[in-house]
C-alpha cells in the first residue's frame, strides 16, 4: 500500500495488552493507569482477522507489542495464528523480558522470528529505579532464554535522555557486545510536547521512510505515533480503516495529546 507521500505501508504494531508488570518512568504513570475493560480489548480473533486483512493490503512485517505482550493470557495461541498467515515475513515481539525464559521456547515453536528486549541499564538498583521495582535479573535471563531458543537476532531497545554515552547506555552497549546482541537507542519521547526524534540503529522516527500503521489494543488503527489522527476498526469495519489510515497518514509526526505510550505500544 501506497500512501499520499509515496511512502510503502508495510508494517503493522500491535498493542495486545495495555497492561504491564513494570512502570517505567518515561512509559506509564506513577498512579498506574485507568485499565480498559475486558469488553473494549480486541479478541485474538479480531486481531488475527484485520491483521489477515493488512495482509491482504500488502503488510509484510508485523510487531507484537503492549504494554507487555507476555502479560495477556493465551499470547503463545496468538503468536501461533499470526504465523500461520501466509504473507508474513518478518513476525517479532517487543517485550520488557521479564517473563521471557518461561515463554521463549513456546514462542518459538509457535512462529514467532524473534524479539526486542527493553534493557536500560544492567544495573540492578538503577533498573529498579526505573521500572519502578523490576528485577533486571529476569530481564537478563530471558535475553539469554531467547539466545538459546533461536528467536534471532535478538535486537535490545536501550532509551537514552540524551546520548548513547551516558553510563547505563554504555554498560548495556558493553553488556551487547560481550554477549553478541544488537543495540537500538531511542531517545526519551514526549508524546504530548511532539518531542521525537530518529532511533540509532533502527528505522523509526524519520517521517519520511516511516512505513507504520498501529493497532492499539483496543481497537484505534494509528497512521502516526505522534498524531491523534485513529480509525476504530470495530466501528468502520478492518478494510475501511487501513484504506483510511493509509490515505491520511500525516506527511510528518505533531503532537499526540493522549501520552499513552503503553497503549499504542511505541
Ligand atoms: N513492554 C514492552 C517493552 O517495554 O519492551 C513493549 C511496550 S513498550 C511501550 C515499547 C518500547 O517503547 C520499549 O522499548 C520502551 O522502552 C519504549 N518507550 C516507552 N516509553 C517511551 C518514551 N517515553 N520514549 C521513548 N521510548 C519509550
Ligand atoms: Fe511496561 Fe514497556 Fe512501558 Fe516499561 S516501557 S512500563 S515495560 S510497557
Amino acid at each position: 500500500m501506497y500512501d499520499r507521500y509515496n511512502r510503502n505501508i508495510n508494517y503493522l504494531r500491535i498493542s495486545v495488552t495495555d497492561r504491564c508488570n513494570l512502570r517505567c518512568t518515561y512509559c506509564m504513570p506513577v498512579s498506574g493507569i485507568k485499565k480498559l475493560s475486558h469488553n473494549e480489548i480486541l479478541t485474538y480473533d479480531e486481531i488475527a482477522g484485520f491483521t489477515r486483512e493488512a495482509v491482504k493490503h500488502g503488510v509484510t512485517k508485523v510487531r507484537i507489542t503492549g504494554g507487555e505482550p507476555l502479560v495477556r493470557k493465551g499470547i503463545v495461541a496468538l503468536v501461533e495464528m499470526l504465523s500461520g498467515i501466509a504473507g508474513i515475513t518478518d513476525l517479532s515481539m517487543t517485550t520488557n523480558g521479564v517473563l521471557l525464559a518461561n515463554y521463549a521456547d513456546d514462542l518459538k515453536a509457535a512462529g514467532l522470528h524473534r524479539v526486542n528486549i527493553s534493557l536500560d541499564t544492567t544495573n540492578p538498583e538503577k533498573f529498579a529505579s526505573i521500572t519502578r521495582n523490576g528485577n533486571v535479573a529476569n530481564v537478563i535471563e530471558g535475553i539469554f532464554a531467547a539466545k538459546r531458543a533461536g528467536l534471532l537476532p535478538v535486537k535490545i531497545n536501550c532509551v537514552i535522555r540524551v546520548s548513547k554515552e551516558e553510563a547505563a547506555a554504555r554498560e548495556v552497549a558493553k553488556f551487547c557486545r560481550r554477549n553478541d546482541l544488537e543495540i537500538r537507542y531511542i531517545k526519551q519521547m514526549d508524546l504530548v510536547s511532539g518531542h521525537f526524534s530518529a532511533v540509532d540503529g533502527g528505522t523509526g522516527g524519520d517521517c519520511m521512510l516511516c512505513n507504520r500503521l498501529r493497532l492499539t489494543s483496543n481497537g484505534k488503527l494509528k497512521p502516526c505515533l505522534f498524531s491523534n489522527v485513529e480509525f476504530d476498526i470495530r466501528e468502520l469495519g478492518f478494510e475501511r480503516a487501513i484504506q483510511l489510515a493509509v490515505e491520511l497518514k500525516p506527511q510528518c509526526g505533531t503532537v499526540n495529546n493522549t501520552g499513552e505510550f503503553y497503549n499504542i505500544g511505541g
